[in-house]
């Protein structure tokens, strides 16, 4: 009889194993049961645009299951974009609290929690938020960047530079720009004082991190020039066009009056050449011809400018021509209908944009360093084309 208890004691732990595996799996379903429960509440309060308690009931869900997390960060940046901020935050603030999470998901919850402050204007917030990311490998790039705007929204330029030796470290070339740009923005500020030492050793430092930054070069021209140091000034020049060709019709002029100052227009003439050669810039031809004229004819100017017209036609180019045609005429005979031409372009153009930014294509009249529109350095340049350069 023991004998046989005995063989059915396999039997009894089998049974125990069904038992406890069916308990396992009850629970389960039991979980899955609940979360479908939660998730169903959670999607009839969305429908029924009751936003608010939806969020609530989708909150809850996550606290037993973190499967969900990637259609959590999804649901707040849609109620970001849609510009529903207080609801954002209070979805990345829940999965910030969650303790369970894989650090990844931890970190993309306060990187996207520093994004809702952010575009709540809240940057006190949003900076915590990213200097708690400066040192992860998957945020640490973006957290600076993200960084570096709040402080030029600020005007804070010292305490971007506060992180030089990370930008430095991390080598990334926007955040590199970026600080050249903030260095040059100091350096303004001690041109506007004259400090002179000072504004060549930050513009220096600018060059450093981003030999092409022609931001700093044009600064740097413009201090050697007002202190009499034209040959610095003159090499400058050349440096802008050589790191931005698209950016150097607007230092013609004063590259003009550089080389004047040193007596050595015929090299100043030989490098506008050059540029007109290999760029076909409408500034270039303008200030070429003034050599052309002088050094030949007139009539050798107009046929030069005619012949680069029909190659390639600008409306500044054809202003010009008309120009040149004015003052022929009144050599010879007075001619109004020139002068109603030339009146007629110059307010055509006076409504067409100059600067073009190619980041985001923002048009204005006038320059800036930093696009009003999408807060890129260095990125408006003169517009190429029939009614640019
Ligand atoms: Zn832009």
């Amino acid at each position: 009889m023991i004998e046989l208890l005995f063989l059915l004691l396999p039997v009894a732990m089998a049974y125990g194993w069904f038992m406890g595996r069916n308990s396992i799996k009850q629970k389960d379903q039991t979980i899955k049961q609940d979360l479908s429960i939660k998730y169903s509440t959670g999607l009839n309060y969305l429908l029924s645009n009751q936003q608010d308690k939806a969020i609530d009931s989708l909150l809850d869900a996550l606290k037993v299951e973190d499967d969900s997390v990637e259609a959590h960060f999804a649901m707040a940046n849609l109620f970001r974009k849609r510009g529903e901020l207080d609801r954002a935050l209070k979805v990345h603030e829940h999965l910030v609290r969650l303790n369970h999470l894989p650090t990844k998901d931890k970190q993309q919850a306060v990187f996207e929690l520093g994004k809702d402050f952010l575009s709540a204007g809240l940057y006190d917030r949003a900076e915590t938020m990213f200097s708690k990311l400066l040192k992860s490998s998957d945020y640490g790039i973006k957290a600076l960047t993200y960084l570096l705007q709040i402080y030029q929204s600020t005007k804070d330029w010292q305490q971007c530079i506060s992180h030089k030796k990370q930008i430095i470290k991390l080598n990334d070339k926007r955040l590199l720009h970026t600080l050249a740009n903030f260095y040059c923005e100091l350096a303004t500020m001690a041109f506007e004082q004259d400090e002179f030492i000072t504004v060549i050793e930050l513009l220096e430092l600018a060059l450093q991190l981003d030999p092409n930054s022609c931001r700093a070069n044009w600064l740097m021209a413009k201090i050697y020039q007002n202190h009499q140091q034209c040959e610095l000034a003159a090499k400058c020049y050349q440096d802008i066009y050589h790191q931005d060709k698209e950016f150097f019709p607007d230092v013609i002029e004063k590259m003009h009056g550089c080389y004047k100052n040193m007596d050595a227009l015929d090299d100043f003439y030989k490098f506008i050449k050059k540029v007109y050669d290999e760029t076909a810039s409408t500034g270039a031809l303008i200030s070429y011809l003034t050599y052309v004229e002088e050094k030949h004819s007139k009539k050798k100017a107009i046929e030069f400018i005619l012949s680069a017209l029909k190659r390639r036609p600008t409306i500044r180019g054809f202003q010009h021509f008309v120009n040149m045609q004015i003052n022929q005429a009144q050599e010879d005979i007075n001619d109004d209908s020139l002068d109603l031409i030339k009146e007629l372009i110059g307010e055509y153009l006076k409504v067409k944009h100059r600067y073009g930014c190619r980041s985001c294509g923002f048009n204005s009249q006038i320059h800036y360093w930093s696009c009003p529109s999408c807060h890129e350095w260095e990125q408006l340049k003169p517009i190429r084309g029939l009614e640019g350069e």
